[in-house]
Formats: structure tokens, C-alpha cells, sequence
């Protein structure tokens, strides 16, 4: 972090969030308020809170009090992360005609949704939405398919164009193609994926409520194989589904003991013809204590909020910085629509901070910044018209 970002920072106005009318019993407030910062210090300390001081937190922070947990929450992210905006930018690879049933998704066959079959994009629109990403300053682009795991030829049918991806060296290369063999990991080191995506979604207790066709442990299997690997981990979770704040916190110690790099915040978009179609939102207040809480227990990860930010938090979206997330997904999700990259951009530069710049591969040293000019593509356009 350097000394200019170290006064965006300061200068950045941490003007409350209006959740709620203040308490009549102040002298509460201010016990929360004295013991949240206790627990603030031990996390700027280094020293990891325990599950019975998590527990603490997520019993007593209630919505009138839930500014002091904010507030210190930024300044862990400030400390172990910096000011710096992380992004990134997804294509869909392959879409649909899905063989496992997660209850949340649009691909899946058991489900009548908007997603009809399977579209698979050329090598050429994967390549140009990746330059797309670049040109909007993501600093990783993920190309993800649907389905359980990628069979070796659908690797084998993605190596040139990862190789593409990569030739200009200003965007980190990801992949997020499910469950993955060791020999899998082990070509896609080979191919230069440099960071990848597999999210737990939710707790071991709740995970068979949400999906019953694979297992917890396969998803754990291969997060411990890239880790190996020396891949880059991208995992987090999905939340609104129903899982209550101790599924939350199980999520948050299973992602702590894997230490992955980036984890991904989603919050619920229900999608019509799925089980959760009906589910209720959760609600800004609560999207930015969860944020705050992992950033508590997770304090030297990237957090970025990915799928459901707009629809969750609507105007508050601005506010999760001020919870703790240090970074954010750019551009549209999978099969809905995401707010444009100027947006995103306006927005960050309206909080006084300023989007990362790329880290080239430790392998690469070299960065050339490829300013040819982009044209819409396949993953810019909204891919369809889903109320999410
Ligand atoms: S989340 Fe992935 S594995 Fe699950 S149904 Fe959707 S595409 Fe298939």
C-alpha cells in the first residue's frame, strides 16, 4: 500500500449507514461497541478470533450497533489488504444442459429456467471477452464451464485459447470448470492458470439441502489438490438460501483452514424455475454484516462480492468496501446481467480509491498493456433478459 492510497483511505468519508433508529439504551451500544473493538485490535494483531468470539459477534451485533463492526472491519481490510479495488471478469464457456441439481442455478437440467440447452462460445469470443475484461482493468478473467468437471478433451479443447488469453500478459488467467482429477490440476498448472475458482457455497451441515448429486468432500478434494498444486485458490459462498449464521461461521473456519487467495461473496439472485425461485432476500443490513463478519475471520484474503450484489444491496452496493470486501466482480455473472463496467468504475472512483493495477505472473515478468480497441462481445452483452 502506498502512502497516496494510504490517504484515499483516510480521506474517505465512513459515513454511516442509515440501518436503523438508535437504541434508547445507549450504555448497550456502547458495551458492544467497547468489545467489538477489543476484538478489532486482536484481529490488527494478527491473533485469529475464536468460534465462540465469532458467535460473540454475530449474537450481539445486532443492526442498530452494526457501524462499529463495519468500521472495524475496514480498517482489518485496510491493514492486511490496502485500498486497492480487486477485480475481476468472468466468461461463460459452456453453458447449460447441467447433470447435477444445485438448487440455486440456472444450468441445471433438472430445472425449466431461462437457460435452454447447451451454448458452448468459440475460442475467438472467449479471447475477445477476455480482452474486453483487460481493457476494463479486471485483473484476472475466468473462463467457466457448467457441469460437475471438465472431461481431459474439453481441457485439451481450451489450451489454445488459454494460451491467448495470456500472450498479452495484462490479465491473470482463471478457470472454474468443477471438479477437477490430480491430473486435471496438474495440466491446468502446466496451461498457466494461474488462479481457480471453486466455491463451497455453503456449510457441510446445509450443503445436502442445496445440492445431492456430488458431495462436500469432492469440492474439498480438489481445492486440497490446487492448493498442492501451487494454483491460486478462489473459493467462497453463496449466500440467502436459507443457511442460518452458524452454517456462516462452519463456511468461514472450513475456508480459513484452506487460506484460499480470493474469496468470492454471492448473494442469492433467485432465478425462476429453480427450488429457490421463492426465497426471500436477505437484505442489505445483513449482506454487509456477513461481509464484515468474514473479513473478522478472514482478514488477509481478498474478498470480492460477486453474483447478486446489485439486487441484494441496490444502492448500498457502494457500502461494501466500507464492510471489509476489497475487491469485486466486474461485468456480467453467468447467465444474468451484471451493472456495466462504467458504473462500477464511477463508483469506485466516487469512494476516492482506484481499481489494482495487474500483477504479472511470477513467470512473466513482462506486462504489456494491449490498448487495441475492443469491441462488444458475447460476454459483454447482457446474455439474456433474467429478471436477476
Ligand atoms: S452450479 Fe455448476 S454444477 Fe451446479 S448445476 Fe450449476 S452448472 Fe451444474
Amino acid at each position: 500500500m502506498t502512502d497516496h492510497h494510504a490517504s484515499a483511505t483516510a480521506a474517505l468519508p465512513r459515513k454511516p449507514v442509515r440501518l436503523g433508529r438508535p437504541s434508547p439504551q445507549a450504555g448497550e451500544i456502547n458495551m458492544v461497541a467497547k468489545q467489538v473493538a477489543q476484538l478489532t485490535e486482536l484481529v490488527l494483531d494478527g491473533i485469529p478470533l475464536s468460534r465462540n468470539q465469532a458467535d460473540w459477534i454475530v449474537e450481539n451485533v445486532r443492526e442498530k450497533d452494526l457501524q462499529c463492526l463495519l468500521d472495524g472491519a475496514a480498517r482489518i481490510r485496510d491493514k492486511f489488504i490496502g485500498t486497492d479495488v480487486s477485480t475481476c471478469s468472468i466468461v461463460a464457456g459452456k453453458v447449460g444442459r447441467c447433470d447435477q441439481d444445485c438448487s440455486f442455478c440456472s444450468q441445471s437440467a433438472y430445472f425449466k429456467t431461462h437457460v435452454k440447452g447447451e451454448t458452448v462460445l468459440s475460442g475467438d469470443q472467449v479471447y475477445q471477452a477476455s480482452r474486453e475484461a483487460a481493457a476494463n482493468g479486471a485483473s484476472c478473467f475466468c473462463v467457466v464451464n457448467s457441469g460437475l468437471g471438465p472431461t481431459d478433451e474439453e481441457i485439451e479443447q481450451w489450451a489454445p485459447v488459454f494460451e491467448r488469453i495470456r500472450e498479452p500478459g495484462d490479465i491473470g488467467l482463471g478457470a472454474s470448470l468443477g471438479v477437477l482429477t490430480p491430473e486435471q490440476v496438474r495440466r491446468l498448472g502446466e496451461l498457466g492458470v494461474r488462479r481457480y475458482n471453486h466455491n463451497l457455497q455453503t456449510s457441510r451441515r446445509f450443503f445436502p439441502n442445496i445440492i445431492t448429486t456430488h458431495g462436500y468432500d469432492e469440492r474439498l478434494e480438489t481445492l486440497r489438490l490446487l492448493k498442492q498444486a501451487g494454483i491460486e485458490l478462489c473459493s467462497g459462498a453463496l449466500f440467502g438460501m436459507g443457511e442460518n449464521w452458524s452454517d456462516r461461521l462452519d463456511l468461514a473456519f472450513e475456508l480459513r483452514d484452506l487460506a484460499p487467495e480470493v474469496i468470492p461473496i454471492n448473494f442469492l439472485m433467485p432465478i425462476d424455475g429453480t427450488p429457490l425461485a421463492r426465497t426471500p432476500p436477505l437484505g442489505p443490513t445483513e449482506c454487509l454484516k456477513i461481509i464484515a463478519v468474514f473479513r473478522y475471520l478472514l482478514p488477509k484474503a481478498q474478498i470480492e462480492i460477486a453474483g447478486g450484489r446489485n439486487t441484494q444491496l441496490g444502492t448500498m452496493q457502494d457500502r461494501i468496501f466500507a464492510a471489509g470486501a476489497s475487491g469485486f466482480l466486474m461485468g456480467n455473472y453467468l447467465t444474468t446481467c451484471g451493472r456495466s463496467p462504467e458504473e462500477d468504475q464511477r463508483m469506485v472512483r466516487q469512494l476516492g480509491l482506484q481499481i489494482a493495477p495487474f500483477k504479472p505472473d511470477p513467470d512473466r515478468p513482462e506486462s504489456i498493456r494491449n490498448t487495441a480497441p475492443t469491441t462488444p462481445t458475447a460476454s459483454s452483452r447482457c446474455p439474456d433478459h433474467a429478471p436477476a
